[in-house]
């Protein structure tokens, strides 16, 4: 199957509870319960056309259409917001019940 966002086939990653489509760029490590390391990220959004969307074009994500950045700091496994009392915890690798 082809996702017509991204022109290339489908793959779907799923970590935890979240169920997400794999972008043309996909660099999110799979939980390692070895080390049980949270994966701490922050979310950015950048304007896009749906005109180039729909016609399969490259986004380019850049400081022109960039909206907002690092308004909020959390772990992508167990979906925690960021706390430093956390940097001494494992990471339980999903979210709690
Ligand atoms: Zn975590």
């Amino acid at each position: 199957m082809t996702d017509p966002q991204y022109s290339h086939p489908t793959e779907i990653v799923t970590t935890g509870q979240l169920e997400r489509h794999a972008g043309p760029v996909d660099r999110v490590p799979e939980y390692d319960p070895a080390t049980r390391e949270h994966l701490w990220i922050t979310l950015v959004m950048y304007r896009v056309d749906p005109a180039r969307v729909e016609a399969g074009e490259q986004l380019i994500l850049d400081s022109v259409n960039l909206l907002s950045a690092g308004l909020s700091v959390g772990c992508f496994y167990c979906e925690s917001p960021y706390a430093k009392r956390l940097t001494y915890r494992p990471c339980p690798g999903e979210p709690s019940p």
